[in-house]
C-alpha cells in the first residue's frame, strides 16, 4: 500500500487531479514518499459490484471497501476529494455511458418483478446516495479555515447583499408533532440487541430486528405526523401569499434519502391540493408519484389537458414559488435533490434573504424548514441580520467547527431505521429482554425513524474538542440543546468528561439557536469560536459559515480524525462541481479551484511526518503551505472566465512555489539541492509554460466520457503544456 492514497473520483475534482496529481507524485517521490490512488468514482463502483457481467480485463477491484478496512488501521492516511452521491437519474445515465463502452453490464431495474431483478436493483441501491462517505468516516470531523485562507478573504473580502431590517424573509418550522417535538431518547446500560415493530388492532409487524448496539449507545426513536405535516404545509401555503414572499422548501434529500424525499412529496401534494382532490386516481394512474417531484409529474399528466388546466388554475391562485432555475421554468419543487438546505439557505443568507422567483427578479421568501430541530440555526441568523445588518467579511473571525460524525453517528445514519408508517398503531423499539426502549402512537403516513450514537465516537468527540479549544484558546460551545431528548443524553457524557479534565470552565452549552446568536456577536468582534456540534449541525454549519466569511466552503481544511489513529484529510466542505464540467468540455476552461487539495496535502504530509518519523515528508507539508500561500497572495487561483487563467495555470504556479519553498528550506540540504534546478526550471519556463497552457483555451474538448473517461484523453487535455510535463515528467 501507497504512504498516501489519494481518491480517484468524478468530475471536476478528477478533472483536476488529471494535472495536479502528477505533480504531487513527482515532489512526494523526493522524500520517498509513494501516493497512490483508489477508485471511488460512481463508474468505478459500478464497475467493482458487477463482476460477473464484465470479462477478465474489464474486471475492478471494489476500493472503497479496501479503503474502509484502511481507515480503521492506523495505517491509513488518504486524501479524500469530493465524489458524486449519485441520484437515480446520475446513475441510469452512468450505467448506459459504460454499456456504451463495451461493459454489459445490466439496466437499472426501475420497477423489478422477478428475484434476478431484485438482487440487480438491490447492488444498484447499494450505489445510490452517500455511498462513500459513510463508509470513511470511521472519525470525527474537524474542518476550519487554514489560516492563509481566512486572512485572505478579509483582505479581498467577497460582495454581501444586504439585509434590511424590514425584510419578508422568514424561516417557518413546525411547533408540534415534527421530529424535535416527538423524540426520545435513552442511553444503553449494556450491548443490547434491539427490534422495532408496528403493532396495530390487527396484530404486529416486524419492521427491523437484530440490530445489536455495544453498551452506552445513546438510541433515540422519533416521528413527524403526517397530519401535522400536512397542516403545516397548507398554512404556510397561505400565509407565504399573504406575506407576498416565494414559498420556498429546503430539504437535505441527498443525506436524508428515505424520509426527506416523503416530506419533499407532502408539500408537492399541499402545493396542488385542489389537483389532487379532484384528478387524484386519474393521475395515479398515470404514474404520478409526489415524492418525485413536481417536475415527474407534469411529465406524466401533460398530455391531459384537463388536469393541465387545473394545474395551472391552481399555481396561479398560489404565491410565487422559489426557482432553481427561472429560465427554464424548473421551481423548487421540481426534483426533490435540487435544493439542499445547507447550500441554499446560506446562498439565499449571503443575498441578503433573497431568492429568485419565476419571473428571474429577486425576492423575500418564506424559508420552510418543516422540522424544528435545526430550523432554529437559520431562523436567528436572519433575526441577527435584520437587527445588525450584513456581516462584513473583511473583520469578522471565524467560526470552526468540530463535529460528532463517526460510525454513522445521529440522523445521517438513520436510513435503514427510517419508516413510513402503513398503518395506525404503536411503533415500539424492544430489547431482547422485553424491555420497551421507545414507544410513539402513530398514524398511517407518519415517518418514524431512530437514531443512535455510540459511546466511543461520542467520547473521541469531546476529547477532540478539547484538544481544538487548547490549540485556540478561544470561544468553544457545545450545540447542545438541554430540553431536547437526545441532546440531553449527550450533555451527560460531555460534562464529566470536561470536568475529569478540569476544563469545564473553557466550554458553554448552548441550545442551537442561543449557541447560533453568540457565535455571529463573536465573530462579528473579530474574535474566533469553536463550534462543537452534532452530524447534522457539522453539515450544515460547515457550509454557513464559510459562505459568508470566505464566499464558499470549498476552501475549507477538513480532516477526519480517525478513531483507529490514521487521517482522512477531505478536500474543503463542497462536492463535485458539474457546472465546471460543462465549461470544460464546451470551451476547454476549467474554473474548480484546487485550493481544497492544497490544504489536505499539506495536512497528510504533516500527518505522515508524525506517525511515521519521516522528517522529509515534514518539509515537504510546510513548503506545501507556503506554496498554498504563494497561490493566495498572488493571486493565482483559478478565473471563472475563458481565455483566463484557470485550473491548470493554479497548478502550475503551486508547483513553483512549492519547488521554490524547497529549494530554499535549510532543514533538508538534500531536499533543498533536488529541487533547486526544478524550481530553476519552471522559473525560466513560466513565459513557454503559460503561452502553452493558454493556447488551448476556446474550442470544445472530448473527454472520451462523463462517468468514465479515457484516461489518455483526459490527460491530454489536463496537461496540454510539453515544457511543464518535461519538468514533471
Ligand atoms: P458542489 O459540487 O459543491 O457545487 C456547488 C457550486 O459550488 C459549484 O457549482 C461551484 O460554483 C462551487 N464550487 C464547489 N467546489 C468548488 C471548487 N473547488 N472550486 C470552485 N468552485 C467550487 O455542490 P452540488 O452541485 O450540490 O453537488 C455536486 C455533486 O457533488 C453531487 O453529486 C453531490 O452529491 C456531490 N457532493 C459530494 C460531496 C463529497 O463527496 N464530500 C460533498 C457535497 C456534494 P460555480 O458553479 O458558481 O463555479
Ligand atoms: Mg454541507
Amino acid at each position: 500500500m501507497s504512504d498516501i492514497i489519494y481518491t480517484k473520483v468524478d468530475e471536476a475534482p478528477e478533472l483536476a487531479s488529471a494535472s495536479f496529481l502528477p505533480i504531487i507524485q513527482k515532489f512526494a517521490a523526493a522524500a520517498g514518499v509513494s501516493v497512490g490512488t483508489k477508485d471511488i468514482s460512481l463508474a468505478g463502483r459500478i464497475l467493482a459490484t458487477f463482476p460477473e457481467h464484465l470479462s477478465e480485463e474489464q474486471r475492478q477491484s471494489d476500493d472503497l471497501a479496501e479503503l474502509g478496512r484502511l481507515v480503521k488501521t492506523p495505517d491509513a492516511n488518504v486524501i479524500k476529494l469530493p465524489n458524486i452521491s449519485a441520484s437515480v437519474p446520475q446513475l441510469v445515465a452512468a450505467i448506459k455511458e459504460l454499456q456504451s463502452q463495451g461493459f454489459a453490464l445490466p439496466d437499472y431495474p426501475e420497477a423489478p418483478s422477478t428475484d434476478a431483478e431484485k438482487a440487480v436493483r438491490a447492488k444498484y441501491d447499494g450505489i445510490k446516495g452517500s455511498a462513500v462517505n459513510p463508509v470513511l468516516r470511521e472519525g470525527n470531523s474537524d474542518r476550519r479555515a487554514a489560516k492563509a485562507v481566512k486572512s485572505f478573504a478579509q483582505n479581498n473580502p467577497h460582495r454581501m447583499g444586504d439585509w434590511v431590517a424590514d425584510s419578508k424573509t422568514r424561516v417557518s418550522s413546525m411547533s408540534e408533532g415534527d421530529f424535535f417535538s416527538n423524540e426520545t431518547s435513552a442511553t444503553l446500560d449494556a450491548e443490547a440487541t434491539v427490534k422495532i415493530v408496528l403493532e396495530t388492532e390487527g396484530g404486529e409487524t416486524v419492521l427491523k430486528e437484530g440490530i445489536t448496539y455495544p453498551a452506552g449507545t445513546v438510541v433515540d426513536a422519533t416521528f413527524m405526523s403526517a397530519a401535522a405535516l400536512q397542516d403545516f404545509l397548507a398554512e404556510q401555503i397561505e400565509q407565504t401569499k399573504a406575506d407576498g414572499t416565494l414559498f420556498s422548501l429546503h430539504m437535505k434529500a441527498t443525506m436524508m434519502k428515505v424520509s426527506d424525499p416523503i416530506i419533499f412529496g407532502h408539500a408537492v401534494k399541499a402545493f396542488l391540493a385542489p389537483v389532487f382532490e379532484k384528478h387524484g386516481a386519474a393521475m395515479a394512474d398515470l404514474g404520478v408519484n409526489p415524492n418525485s417531484g413536481l417536475g415527474d409529474l407534469l411529465a406524466r399528466v401533460k398530455d391531459n389537458a384537463a388536469i393541465m388546466a387545473d394545474i395551472e388554475a391552481c399555481m396561479a391562485a398560489r404565491p410565487p414559488m422559489y426557482m432553481v432555475d427561472s429560465d427554464k421554468g424548473i421551481t423548487n419543487l421540481h426534483v426533490s435533490s435540487d435544493v439542499i438546505i445547507d447550500a441554499s439557505m446560506p446562498a439565499l443568507i449571503r443575498a441578503g434573504g433573497k431568492g429568485w422567483g419565476p419571473t428571474g427578479e429577486e425576492s423575500d421568501a418564506n424559508c420552510v424548514i418543516p422540522d424544528n430541530s435545526y430550523a432554529p440555526v437559520y431562523d436567528e441568523t436572519i433575526k441577527f441580520f435584520k437587527e445588525n445588518g450584513k456581516m462584513n467579511p473583511a473583520t469578522a473571525g471565524t467560526v470552526q467547527n468540530i463535529g460528532l460524525m463517526a460510525q454513522k453517528a445521529e440522523e445521517y445514519g438513520s436510513h435503514p431505521t427510517t419508516f413510513e408508517i402503513a398503518e395506525a398503531g404503536t411503533v415500539k423499539m424492544i430489547l431482547e429482554d422485553g424491555t420497551v426502549l421507545h414507544s410513539h402512537k402513530v398514524e398511517a403516513g407518519d415517518i418514524w425513524r431512530s437514531a443512535s450514537a455510540r459511546k466511543a465516537p461520542i467520547e473521541d468527540w469531546v476529547n477532540l474538542a478539547i484538544d481544538r479549544q487548547k490549540a485556540e484558546g478561544c470561544r468553544a460551545i457545545f450545540w447542545l440543546d438541554a430540553d431536547r431528548a437526545h441532546d440531553a443524553e449527550l450533555i451527560k457524557y460531555v460534562e464529566p468528561i470536561l470536568q475529569a479534565k478540569g476544563v469545564a470552565d473553557k466550554f458553554e452549552i448552548m441550545a442551537p439557536r442561543a449557541a447560533t446568536r453568540a457565535s455571529f456577536e463573536t465573530i462579528t468582534e473579530g474574535k474566533n469560536t469553536i463550534a462543537i456540534t452534532g452530524n447534522v449541525l457539522r453539515d450544515y454549519l460547515t457550509d454557513l459559515f464559510p459562505i459568508l466569511e470566505l464566499a464558499t466552503s470549498a476552501k475549507m481544511l477538513s480532516i477526519v480524525k480517525l478513531m483507529n489513529g490514521g487521517g482522512l484529510f477531505e478536500t474543503g466542505a463542497g462536492g463535485s462541481a458539474p457546472k465546471h464540467v460543462q465549461q470544460l468540455q464546451e470551451e476547454n476552461h476549467l474554473r474548480w479551484d484546487s485550493l481544497g487539495e492544497f490544504c489536505a496535502l499539506g495536512e497528510s504530509l504533516t500527518f505522515l511526518a508524525d506517525a511515521k518519523g519521516n522528517e522529509k515528508a515534514r518539509v515537504l507539508g510546510q513548503a506545501v503551505d507556503a506554496a498554498t500561500q504563494g497561490i493566495l497572495d498572488h493571486g493565482h487561483s483559478p478565473s471563472r472566465k475563458v481565455g483566463e487563467p484557470d485550473n491548470r495555470n493554479s497548478h502550475y504556479w503551486f508547483a513553483r512555489y512549492w519547488a521554490e519553498a524547497l529549494a530554499r528550506q535549510n532543514s533538508d540540504a538534500e531536499l533543498a539541492a533536488h529541487f533547486a534546478p526544478i524550481a530553476e526550471a519552471l522559473a525560466s519556463g513560466e513565459e513557454q509554460i503559460l503561452s502553452e497552457l493558454a493556447a488551448v483555451q476556446g474550442p470544445a474538448v472530448d473527454l472520451g466520457g462523463y462517468y468514465h473517461g479515457d484516461a489518455t484523453k483526459t490527460a491530454a487535455v489536463m496537461r496540454p503544456s510539453a515544457t511543464l510535463n518535461n519538468i514533471i515528467g
